[in-house]
Order: structure tokens, then C-alpha cells, then sequence
């Protein structure tokens, strides 16, 4: 069942017209105005394999809100500046609860459970920032992404960043009760500053899939043959996406689809296969754990059909 490659395209048109076909398709995030219209029946895809070759179907070139996805490359920019000092301020684990969780921060003492839900990723923006301005930290994330996608059209919705802004009263408790702990050492306005924008990152299926390839590829961006990360960070932060890339819902991905993902509340997910392909899926209608339905079905069947499930024996 192990596809070739010369087939993916094949298989990627098939998982696309199999989901055009799926009535249930679970329901868009309308926290904000900005992603309650988004066209819940949307549904993309995009494939870079390890030798560049890129396999798209659906909407694979509309820009969405990639959201929490942003957190790995806030990550990745976190780590190459401070190194594993970070790990002092953010823990490893899976959280076993939602996004924006607020009660494990009590028990401990205002470390974050891991880097992919908010109150790790505010901490990690906190880091980045470093007594920096936010508008400096947003343009270098913006240049980093987009020198990641080989691709300068990527941009922040300013309309996503300034209604999160609006409305990011729960982010606002987070940061705040960290800043308590002293786990946060800007002003919490700074910080959340770049937290929204880095959320309003928004890139197209084609795009994140070419901006995800360094994770596949050992840290290398392969369009430059530069570290972007050390291969060990690499592995890292892999191990990251798959044990906490869909807040409460990381074991079912993990058993389901058995790829390293992240996902976001805009409907987006990135997979990464390592040494083999970096996936991009994107359909705005969430889970009840708040990922994307049909993107996570879609992965699935990317799975089996390719054999890229990292627990395959080979
Ligand atoms: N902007 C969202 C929030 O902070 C991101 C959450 C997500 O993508 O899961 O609430």
C-alpha cells in the first residue's frame, strides 16, 4: 500500500474529492468576525516531498489563518536565540486539556504543560521578544516565515490581529497570571502584541507546506541547503507536534494519522514526515477538541495510502 511518489498526485486528488463529498463537516471558529465567514465547505491540500516535488488539490492556494501553527516557528525562532535555556520556562508535555487552558498553570507555579498551547506560546513570544520591540519581533517572524516558503507574498491579516486583540480577553488572563509567576519578563501588552500577530500569520496550504520543509529535512531549508535549526532541534520539535500539536486531541491524531502535526483554529494542520514530505491541509470546520475535521481525515488517508505514519516498521 506504500505509494510511489510518481502516484501522489493521484492521491492527493482522490482525498479531495472524497472530502468534497463529506456532509459532516464540523463547524469554523467564530471567536472572531474574520474566521466565522470563511466558507466552512473549503478544503485544500499541498504535499512537498523530500526532493521538492509538490503535490496540491482543492483550495491549496487560497491564504487562511494559520493561527496556532504559528507556534512552531515561533519555536524554532525562540530556540536559535536562546538555545535550551527555554526549556526553563515551558515544559514537554502533553496538557490532556484545551487550547487556552488556564488551571495547570496553578498547580505549576506559571511553567506552561508545553509550547503549543497558548500559555506556552505566549511564553515562548515572551522570549523572543527579549526586550526587543513588537513590531521588530513581528517583521523578523514575517521575514523568517516567508524565507521559509520561499515566498515574500505571505502576510499578517491585520484584521484577524486586531480583532484577536479585541478579544483576547482569556490570552490576557494567561499572560498576566504568568507575569505573576515571573515567567514572563516584557510588559504583558508587548507580548501579546506579537502573540495576535503571529496568530494572523496567514499562508496558503502551497506555502506552509514549503515553509514546513526545514522540520523534514534535519533543520536544513532546502532552498539554501542553511541550518535553520540544529537536526536535533529538528527531531525536537517533531516529537512536540506529535505528542502536543492538537491540545486534547494529540493521542487520537497521534493514533489516527501517526504523523507529527500542528493544527489551528483556522482549520489548518502541517505535517511533517520526516525525511520524507512536509503537508500543508487546510478545512475551517473543527473538531469538538477544535481541529480541523476534514483536515484530520485527510491526513489519515494521506497515511495510509503513502505509508508515511511514523510508526510504519518500514
Ligand atoms: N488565536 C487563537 C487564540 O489564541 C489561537 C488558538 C488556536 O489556533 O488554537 O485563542
Amino acid at each position: 500500500n506504500c505509494a510511489g511518489v510518481a502516484d501522489l498526485q493521484k492521491v492527493v486528488d482522490a482525498i479531495a474529492a472524497e472530502m468534497a463529498a463529506v456532509e459532516e463537516r464540523g463547524k469554523a471558529a467564530d471567536y472572531i468576525p474574520a474566521l466565522a465567514r470563511v466558507e466552512p465547505s473549503s478544503f485544500g491540500i499541498a504535499v512537498v516531498t523530500a526532493d521538492g516535488r509538490r503535490f496540491m488539490a482543492g483550495e491549496a492556494e487560497t491564504s487562511f489563518s494559520i493561527q496556532s501553527i504559528s507556534k512552531v516557528f515561533m519555536l524554532t525562532l525562540a530556540l536559535g536565540k536562546l538555545g535550551d535555556a527555554l526549556w526553563r520556562r515551558v515544559g514537554r508535555e502533553p496538557s490532556g486539556s484545551a487550547f487556552n487552558s488556564i488551571v495547570q498553570l496553578e498547580f505549576e507555579h506559571g511553567i506552561p504543560r508545553n509550547p503549543f498551547i497558548n500559555a506556552g506560546a505566549i511564553v515562548v513570544a515572551d522570549a523572543v521578544l527579549e526586550r526587543g520591540q513588537p513590531l521588530s519581533v513581528i517583521g523578523e517572524l514575517l521575514r523568517f516565515v516567508r524565507f521559509l516558503a520561499e515566498d515574500e507574498a505571505v502576510e499578517i491579516d491585520i484584521e484577524v490581529s486586531g480583532s484577536e486583540a479585541d478579544t483576547g480577553f482569556r490570552n490576557l488572563a494567561l499572560a498576566n497570571y504568568m507575569k505573576a509567576f515571573g515567567n514572563l519578563n516584557n510588559a504583558v501588552h508587548d507580548v501579546l502584541n506579537v502573540y495576535f500577530n503571529q496568530c494572523a500569520l496567514a499562508l496558503s496550504c502551497r506555502q506552509l507546506a514549503m515553509a514546513g520543509r526545514y522540520l523534514a529535512a534535519d533543520g536544513v531549508h532546502p532552498g539554501t541547503g542553511r541550518h535553520v535549526i540544529s537536526a536535533a532541534r529538528a527531531r525536537r520539535i517533531t516529537a512536540l507536534m506529535l505528542t502536543c500539536g492538537h491540545y486534547d486531541g494529540s493521542g487520537e491524531f497521534a493514533f489516527r494519522v501517526g504523523i507529527p502535526g500542528k493544527s489551528g483554529v483556522g482549520g489548518g494542520i502541517l505535517g511533517i514526515v520526516p525525511g520524507k514530505a512536509s503537508i500543508a491541509v487546510w478545512s475551517p470546520g473543527l473538531n469538538e477538541r477544535g481541529n480541523s475535521l476534514l483536515g484530520s481525515r485527510a491526513l489519515e488517508r494521506l497515511a495510509e495510502a503513502t505509508g508515511w505514519s511514523v510508526f510504519n516498521g518500514g
